[in-house]
C-alpha cells in the first residue's frame, strides 16, 4: 500500500511505500509546546520508503543529546517531518500531514504522564508513561499488526 501526504498550500508532497503505518501519539511536554496542541501524532518512515518532492526549509536543533532535524514546506511552513541523530536511516512523519490520517488511530500512547486530563484515551491500546524502549515498542507494533488482521 502507498500512502500519500501534503503540506498546507501543496508544494511539497510525499508518498510512502510499503504501509501500514504505525501511527503513535506523543504526550510530551514538548511536543505539546512546539505543536501548539495537546499531543502530537507521528509515524516512523524507513527512509528508502520515504520518497518527497518539492521545496523545503529545515531547522536544526539540540536536545536530550541529539541533533534534531525539522523539515518544513518552505512556502507555507508546514512542519512535515523530522529527523534525529540517534535513528539516522528514519523519518518521523507528522502523522496529520497524511491523506489519509482521518482513518489511521494511535497504535500507541507514550508520555501519558503529561497528558492532558481532558484527552481519554481508548481502551486496549497500550500506553507508555514516558518513552518506550525499542523493545517495548515493537510490542505495540505486534499488537497493531494482530489487530488489524482480526
Ligand atoms: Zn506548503
Ligand atoms: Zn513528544
Amino acid at each position: 500500500m502507498t500512502v500519500s501526504g501534503a503540506c498546507e498550500c501543496g508544494a511539497v508532497a510525499y508518498a510512502i511505500k510499503d504501509g501500514p503505518l504505525h501511527v503513535y501519539a506523543c504526550h510530551c511536554l514538548n511536543c505539546q509546546t512546539r505543536s501548539g496542541s495537546a499531543f502530537a501524532e507521528h509515524a516512523m518512515v524507513q527512509d528508502d520508503a520515504f520518497d518527497c518532492v518539492g521545496s523545503v526549509v529545515e531547522f536544526r536543533r539540540a536536545a536530550d543529546g541529539m541533533q534534531f532535524t525539522e523539515v518544513f514546506c518552505q512556502e507555507c511552513h508546514t512542519r512535515l517531518y523530522n529527523r534525529n541523530s540517534m535513528l539516522p536511516g528514519m523519518v518521523f512523519l507528522r502523522a496529520g500531514t497524511l491523506q489519509c490520517s482521518q482513518q489511521l488511530g494511535p497504535m500507541a500512547h507514550i508520555w501519558t504522564s503529561r497528558k492532558q486530563a481532558w484527552v481519554t484515551l481508548p481502551d486496549g491500546i497500550p500506553t507508555f508513561e514516558h518513552s518506550p524502549s525499542p523493545e517495548e515498542f515493537g510490542v505495540a507494533v505486534a499488537a497493531a499488526l494482530e489487530r488489524s488482521a482480526r
